[in-house]
């Protein structure tokens, strides 16, 4: 899997960061995951890739864990198959505790379409990974049809707005509207709000007038790979920005 991180602003700090899959061809070719997850989800394969991914993502921790180096949050996504298995918190929870990850470490993206078919289903199922220690997230929040009242019965850490409303907030009043909507209603039951997608200054600006600082983006870093990754987690973002160009000069090389 690459991964890219998520920036806090008000502290200036690269945190935590989300795990995305990739296919990598016998070639050494990248593949990106809009090409082959239509083809996993037909297959009724996503399950496994999902699980595969979160595997991944607890044996680095597990392997920063035993090296005695520092770690941080890392979230993985999960598909609307896998979050209705009906043995799905159970397998999560085994597979954390099989690489003996604390709690608080891991993270599940949901996205707002799985999120609001079932509510009684989903409420349940949150508050159960939340006991079993996992974080939550609703992902590309804004584009389902989401009542933002659900959002008071589930006790999801964090909301990701979707890229769209990102890129929407310097041309469109509508999306200004719903971005000040959603944050002023996370603020109401405490959430947390991040923002996906930044790629300008202008957004940043924009964003941060409306002080939403948890940011996540290509102006800040690319999708990479885990070693670079952790570099770049708990620097600045001006030491992140300099380990990045290092790393794409060493690439060019
Ligand atoms: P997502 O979860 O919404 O992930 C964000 C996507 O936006 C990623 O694409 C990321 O590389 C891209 N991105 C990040 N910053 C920017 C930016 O500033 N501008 C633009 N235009 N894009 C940005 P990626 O890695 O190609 O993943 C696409 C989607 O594939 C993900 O969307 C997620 O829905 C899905 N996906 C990725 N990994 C997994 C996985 O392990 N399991 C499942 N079920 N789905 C996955
Ligand atoms: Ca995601
Ligand atoms: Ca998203």
């Amino acid at each position: 899997f690459r991964s890219q991180p998520k920036v806090d602003l008000q502290t200036g700090m690269a945190t935590q960061a989300e795990a995305l899959v990739r296919w990598q061809t016998d070639e050494g070719l990248i593949i990106p995951p809009d090409k082959f997850i239509p083809i996993f989800e037909k297959k009724y394969l996503i399950s496994s890739l999902d699980q595969y991914v979160f595997k991944k993502v607890c044996a680095f921790i597990r392997r920063r864990l035993d090296a005695g180096l520092p770690v941080n949050t890392i979230s993985v996504n999960v598909s609307r198959l896998q979050f209705y298995n009906s043995d799905f918190v159970k397998t999560y929870e085994d597979i954390k505790n099989k690489f003996r990850i604390p709690d608080h470490l891991l993270e599940i993206e949901i996205t707002e379409s799985i999120a609001f078919d079932n509510v009684t289903f989903l409420e349940k199922t949150v508050s159960e990974l939340k006991s079993k220690g996992f974080l939550i997230s609703i992902d590309d929040f804004g584009t389902g049809y989401s009542s933002l009242t659900y959002l008071k019965h589930l006790t999801v850490s964090t909301i990701k707005i979707d890229q769209s409303f990102v890129r929407g907030i310097l041309v469109n009043k509508d999306d200004i509207a719903i971005l000040h909507g959603i944050l002023g209603m996370a603020a109401a039951f405490q959430r947390t709000v991040i923002a996906e997608g930044v790629e300008t200054e202008n957004q940043i600006k924009a964003l941060n007038h409306y002080a939403c600082t948890y940011q996540q983006g290509f102006y800040y870093a690319p999708t990479m790979e885990k070693d670079v990754l952790m570099k770049v987690l708990g620097s600045t973002l001006e030491e992140s920005r300099i380990t990045i160009e290092e790393e794409k000069l060493k690439m060019k090389r």
